[in-house]
């Protein structure tokens, strides 16, 4: 069978989503989260940035530094100033002296760089959230296929009897020749306690016997709708596709407790603050626990100020109503956590050989991925979705989902560019020029995970797509070229969360295995690649009053070890994060 990895998501919705598991979701989330509450949610119309007449008074802070601004016309300060949390002055120290008063507090940045905080516009909290306290089963935490096998047995060695094994991350595309985690491996770690493990993708689980007795299939047991229990010779493999599959599994597993649960966000917030980022998107809310997730981070926000703002991607196959129903309208919420945009899953994974190609995975004459849906359904969840004044985000990695996706996007938007509505297409992997060019003509704009280049650039050229798809990979060059604002993503946690990284292969398009560069042709110049994660992005999202530095826009900034702007791309990624700021008030510190 296809072994997945990168880009699609939840093990719980996928392209073909019943009612069965809507219930079930419905039923979790309530049970889970209470309703959103009322004042939350008016729709608040587009963000607009203050207008500088408008604010009256002395700043409330003013912060010396080394400033980053990441405004091409005036990119270095050295003082800003804050009021209400917006910059009212920036600029020379001289700048900004008449904003002052005796309450005016002074902040000092020390030997730190001050830059715009840095914006991660596609990642998922909710999906990371079920699975972050298992067993790291990632390759980078175990370098061999026998490093997962061993870690696993460590583990069954100290469990009391019965209690579940439950491993996240395993990828085996970055283990070539390697077997997958059977049933026969898996009964070899442990035949009393159950065994779970899920794919980096979260397309397939890896289960043992107990796990399939406890969920009481047999090998007489039919696939479940939207899911896939794989055979062979009539025998069950132990390896489950499909959120269908998975659920049946993930239903006898322990549920986290609410306290779990949000412990578990704001940690992986806090992860993101701590790369430097302050806003991001999380892309695809719903999928586990249903409309009630927007409801769950405005309650964990008001509780405590999070540490990053985030901007929502509503699942589409939930369906318009469920969302209205649940107070969650476009731009809904407020500054911190905000309902924007609408998401479908148009196919699966590249490395996973899931992605529906133009041609066939290599060494793989029958398989060339699938489409998660038809053309025609597609358009509806698009027109559902623009009319309702939501922003778009269809994912699509093979060539023949873009294909099908930007005909989708021209039939739905019946050819013109919609009103600023900045649809996008997430990951966007394998792209030819032409599909960039017909993207700018409709106002659609791609963001790459930029990680398939750096982790399995390599694996993706010898052994999954070959070189030539593989040069195509997350063409940055020729999506600007073509007249597209393209941005860069991490899909946390399908890939770690490192937009210096990310924008450093932007740059290099080095892999990480070989260091070889895949297609030196879609190398892009720094400063593209630092608007890729900063005002590019911010625009991406919506959120139009940060990115940069500049009067007007809110004082959200990183303060880093040393200035993008003015390193050689290669050193980004050594950069650390002394602490990030939102509104001016310190939201993660080192
Ligand atoms: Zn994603």
């Amino acid at each position: 069978m296809s072994l997945t990895t990168s880009a699609p998501h939840s093990p719980l919705i996928d392209g073909c989503c019943t009612q069965d598991r809507l219930a079930i979701i419905r039923s979790l989330s309530q049970a889970v989260f209470e309703p959103l509450p009322q004042a939350l949610v008016s729709p608040v119309g587009r963000i607009t940035i203050p207008n500088q007449r408008a604010i009256r008074g002395a700043a409330d802070m003013i912060v010396f530094g080394s400033i980053a601004t990441g405004s091409p016309e005036s990119p270095n300060a050295e003082a800003m100033a804050i009021k209400d949390g917006n910059i009212v002055g920036i600029g020379s120290a001289s700048d900004v002296e008449g904003l002052t008063d005796a309450s005016t507090r002074v902040v000092d940045s020390g030997d730190g760089f001050i830059v715009p905080g840095l914006i991660e516009p596609h990642m998922h909290l909710w999906s990371t959230v079920l699975a972050d306290s298992w067993l790291n089963c990632s390759a980078l935490e175990n370098p061999t296929f026998d490093d997962v096998v061993n870690r696993l047995k460590a583990n069954a060695a100290t469990a009391s009897p019965g209690d579940w094994i439950q491993g996240q991350l395993f990828d085996p595309s970055l283990y070539p020749g390697e077997p997958e985690l059977t049933v026969e491996i898996l009964d070899q770690v442990s035949r009393d306690n159950p065994i779970a493990v899920l794919n980096a993708s979260m397309h397939y689980l890896y289960v043992n016997s107990k796990a399939f007795e406890l969920a009481g299939i047999t090998e007489d047991t039919p696939d479940p709708a939207g899911g896939k229990l794989y055979r062979e010779n009539g025998k069950l493999t132990g390896v489950v596709g499909e959120s269908g599959a998975i659920l049946k599994f993930m239903a006898v597993t322990p549920m986290r407790s609410q306290e779990q649960l949000a412990a578990g966000l704001v940690d992986i917030m806090n992860k993101a603050a701590s790369v430097g980022v302050t806003s991001m998107r999380e892309a695809l809310t719903g999928a586990v626990m249903g409309p009630g997730e927007v409801s769950a981070l405005h309650q964990l926000n008001a509780a405590k100020r999070l540490p990053v703002r985030i901007s929502t991607a509503q699942h589409a196959l939930l369906g318009n109503d469920a969302w209205a129903s649940a107070g969650v309208t476009p731009m809904s919420g407020d500054d911190m956590v905000r309902a924007v945009a609408w998401k479908i899953m148009s196919d699966g994974s590249t490395q996973g050989r899931s992605a529906y190609m133009r041609d066939t995975y290599v060494g793989q004459s029958e398989n060339r991925g699938h489409p998660n849906m038809d053309i025609e359904a597609c358009i509806s969840l698009m027109k559902q979705g623009h009319d309702a004044g939501w922003q778009i985000m269809t994912h699509a990695n093979g060539d023949a989902a873009i294909d099908m996706v930007v005909s989708a996007y021209e039939q739905a938007l019946d050819g013109a560019a919609p009103h600023d509505q900045r649809h996008r297409i997430e990951h966007c992997s394998v792209a030819e020029p032409e599909h960039f060019e017909r993207m700018a003509r409709i106002g659609v704009h791609p963001s790459f995970l930029m990680n398939h280049v750096y982790y399995w650039g390599t694996v993706l050229r010898d052994n999954i797509v070959g070189p030539q798809r593989a040069s195509e990979l997350d063409s940055v060059a020729s999506a600007l070229a073509a007249g597209c604002r393209p941005t860069l993503h991490s899909d946390y946690s399908v890939s770690p969360m490192q937009p210096l990284l990310s924008a450093r292969t932007a740059v290099k398009r080095e892999t990480r295995d070989d260091g070889q560069v895949l297609n030196p042709a879609e190398c892009v110049p720094a400063e593209a690649a630092l608007k890729a994660i900063t005002s590019d992005a911010a625009w991406q999202i919506h959120a139009d009053d940060r990115g940069t530095l500049e009067v007007g826009k809110k004082a959200d900034y990183a303060v880093l070890s040393a200035n993008p702007w003015a390193s050689d791309p290669s050193t980004w990624a050594d950069i650390t994060v002394h602490e990030t700021r939102i509104d001016g008030t310190v939201a993660w510190s080192s």
